[in-house]
């Protein structure tokens, strides 16, 4: 019998029609393949997701693949399976799904294993170095080269280190001290084992942990639920050991590897291996090589953000999510998912079992722990005997204070530093101040393409829109009534920051903001300054309170909490208890007791009451009633469908026309709301609007959608508009 002859392919568009190919002339494909396909004018690189006889696409329309690219599946069975599971539960179109599975490289159709450029130095270089004293240049890039031995530095390294390297190297390849080579990529030795040093005996309720997820045969899901620094990394460790030495792979998704440059330390100090990392600062063939050594096998530690949830794993053992509240395992743009749930859905496929870690889980782990579906392992003690940190609201009603800092606030950091603390300032805020205001008629600076304040960033002397990226120079003047009183209003890091360094004088304060830490690296020597204790007070963003340890720190200053009190979306007390309960936990991690104040200007709010006297537990068990009776999740389902075009009515017309199918396709069964613009309107230009369906039943949500993605997508109505579903929104924005 002949092979079938048509390849099946998906293909990086937003359509979600599958697309029929001929093999190319003389060449077999195999599912999981890329093949290059005349697609419209161009080629694209797509993936044979199948094979068939026979198509529905008449003969003569059919076209030929142009080439095949991979002679063995790119994608194993697996792994397509996730992809196309992806595509039916977020109703994306599947080509786009494999492409944000893919490494870049590989999306543009690169082979797995590149040859590459190297230079290298040779033999002559060593004696050569010291006569290069007048080109400065040429021996910067010669000592680079003579460090990195053996083969040298990659094109790409190179680039990065030294934008004009081709220039610099051509006069040290003339001399014959530097020499071009290529090579093919081989996966790097992994296997290496490093000196794996042990750990604090665990306590008991970190040992019944261990001892919980061991027992379970194949897929089980279980949540960890440890209060802050109650040694939930400890017993990762223990797990992941376990599954090493079985010579199984582990992977660990974290919300934001810059962040935690402690925890990879951890992992590879007492695991002994060399985690391969996959995240966005990475080079485009760093990323694949990662990826690469995933899918052998060489890697045995993956640790990675959102996106490394597809990345294929050849012997899976466990996975592992820590933090699983955050808000970044969501991706929000594009071809959105959730890494957590998706981290959940793998496991089940290779049947092994998953671990979810936080110190405030979100509301939907805590119901299917309720419902018995996955197994709480609680932690509910700091590991060591570091006790918890006190939690204490400040009036600002009663204790105004200068400048957003209340009197309490700075006598308590003046205290905590006279005994050789260290203090944080958490106010989620970055520039100088949100606001520019005319001091004579009350007019604020708005961003023109956004239905948003402009922010002054006073260093710089501009104002930025932070939703846009719009900036333009502070004016002094009313663009309304011409006076010339524009001043800023209200705090930001930046204030903060400058406000501290004057009333402390001869302290080191130190303020880490995603403006503070934009160089590559600031980062990292941020948080090792912090850590080290070389800075008294640090001020910041939630950057700072993302599992960080700092051991001298035993004052944390939450400097305004109440933006989140009056959130519009039924999300907002669930998140501002976990973003304070975060922070708070980074305070007296060691022999010191931490203390936490709270500012307030709304100290009587109900929701003081229940984070002081119960914690998150009782914001969580009070937030879980409310869902409950106003059919929120995890009571319901939800999804988001957005729009967003040049003319408001543009979106709102089309998501009329959404409404109106998802009603004929699901009649009562669905709950549908809007079409309303979305909370912010305008954004960048564009006008947003959003219909939200709300359901009981996952399954009458799920065929509401596919029909209405297969509806909306040919509608002339689409055409004048961007929209989006978003399945399990975790934003209503
Ligand atoms: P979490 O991940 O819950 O924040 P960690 O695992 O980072 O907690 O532990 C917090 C601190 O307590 C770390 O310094 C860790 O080394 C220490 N620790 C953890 N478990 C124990 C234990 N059983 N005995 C002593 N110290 C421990
Ligand atoms: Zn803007």
């Amino acid at each position: 019998m002949p092979p079938p002859s048509i390849l099946q392919v998906a293909i990086n568009v937003p359509l979600s029609r599958r697309f029929d190919y001929l093999a190319p002339a003389g060449q077999a494909a195999v599912i999981g393949a890329r093949v290059l396909v005349p697609f419209g004018r161009k080629d694209q690189v797509g993936l044979v997701t199948g094979l068939a006889d026979s198509s529905e696409v008449p003969g003569t329309r059919l076209k030929a693949a142009k080439a095949v690219l991979d002679s063995t599946p790119l994608l194993s069975e697996e792994d397509l399976w996730l992809c196309q599971f992806c595509s039916d539960y977020y109703h994306h179109p599947l080509g786009e799904v494999i492409a944000a599975a893919l490494p870049k490289l590989l999306r543009l159709g690169k082979p797995v294993y590149p040859e590459m450029d190297f230079l290298r130095a040779t033999q002559a270089a060593e004696t050569a170095i010291d006569g290069l004293g007048r080109a400065p240049k040429q021996a910067e890039l010669l000592t680079a080269l003579l460090d990195a031995g053996g083969e040298g530095l990659s094109a790409e390294t190179l680039s990065e280190l030294m934008p004009a390297w081709r220039r610099v190297a051509r006069p040290l390849i003339e001399k014959g001290y530097a020499r071009r080579e290529r090579y093919r990529a081989e996966d790097r030795q992994l296997a290496r084992d490093l000196e794996a040093i042990s750990g604090p005996a665990l306590n008991e309720h970190q040992l019944d942990a261990v001892a919980a997820v061991r027992q379970a045969h194949g897929f089980e899901s279980f949540l960890i639920n440890g209060v802050t620094g109650s040694g939930k990394t400890e017993v990762y460790l223990h797990l992941i050991a376990d599954v090493l030495d079985e010579g199984r792979q582990v992977l660990v998704l974290v919300p934001e590897i810059g962040l935690t440059p402690q925890l990879v330390n951890r992992f590879r100090r007492r695991l002994g291996v060399e985690p391969v990392l996959l995240h966005s600062a990475l080079n485009d063939s760093e990323r694949l090589a990662g990826w690469r050594m995933a899918r052998s096998g060489h890697a045995k530690l993956i640790v990675g953000t959102r996106s490394a949830v597809f990345v294929p794993l050849k012997r899976p053992g466990l996975i592992v999510v820590d933090e699983e509240h955050d808000g970044s395992l969501k991706q929000q743009e594009g071809f959105r998912y959730s890494a957590r749930d998706l981290a959940i859905v793998r496991a089940s496929r290779a049947d092994v079992p998953v671990v979810l870690g936080s110190a405030t889980p979100t509301l939907e782990m805590l119901k299917h722990c309720a419902d018995g579906r996955y197994k709480r392992l609680d932690l509910p003690a700091r590991a060591g005997g570091a006790e918890p940190p006190k939690l204490r609201l400040v009036d600002l009603s009663r204790s105004p204070g200068r400048d957003g800092l209340s009197d309490v606030l700075l006598s308590a950091i003046e205290r905590h530093l006279n005994e050789g603390g260290q203090a944080l300032m958490f106010l989620n805020r970055r520039g100088f101040a949100p606001t520019l205001i005319c001091g004579a008629c009350g007019q604020v600076a708005e961003c023109r393409r956004c239905d948003a304040r402009m922010t002054v960033h006073a260093r710089e002397g501009m104002l930025r829109c932070h939703h846009c990226g719009a900036a333009r120079p502070i004016d002094r003047e009313c663009d309304d009534c011409g006076a010339q009183e524009m001043r800023p209003l209200g705090e930001g890091t930046q204030k903060l920051e400058d406000i501290l360094t004057a009333r402390f004088p001869g302290r080191e304060i130190r303020r880490i903001d995603s403006d503070s830490v934009q160089r590559k690296g600031a980062i990292g020597e941020a948080l090792e300054q912090a850590t080290a204790g070389d800075a008294d007070i640090l001020v910041g963003t939630q950057m700072l309170s993302k599992g960080h340890h700092f051991p001298k720190l035993t004052l944390v200053g939450v400097i305004n909490a109440d933006q989140g009190l009056f959130g519009t979306d039924f999300r907002s007390s669930e998140r501002l208890g976990q973003s304070i309960v975060q922070v708070a936990g980074r305070a007296g991690r060691e022999e010191r007791r931490g203390e936490v104040f709270i500012q307030t200007a709304f100290p009587d709010n109900p929701f003081w009451d229940q984070l002081l006297n119960g914690g998150y537990d009782r914001i969580a068990s009070e937030a879980m009633l409310e869902r409950e009776q106003a059919h929120w999740p995890p009571y319901a389902r939800l999804a988001l469908i957005r729009a967003s075009a040049h003319r408001q009515t543009d979106a709102l017309k089309f998501l009329e026309t959404a409404r109106g199918l998802a009603v004929q396709a699901a009649g009562d069964r669905l709950r549908v709301l809007g079409p309303v613009d979305a909370p912010m309107a305008k954004r960048a230009g564009r006008f947003r609007a959003q219909l939200l369906l709300q359901a009981h039943d996952r399954q009458a949500l799920h065929r509401c959608l596919s029909d209405l993605r297969l509806k909306l997508e040919g509608h002339p109505e689409a055409r004048k508009v961007r929209w989006s579903i978003d399945v399990d929104p975790v934003e209503l924005l």
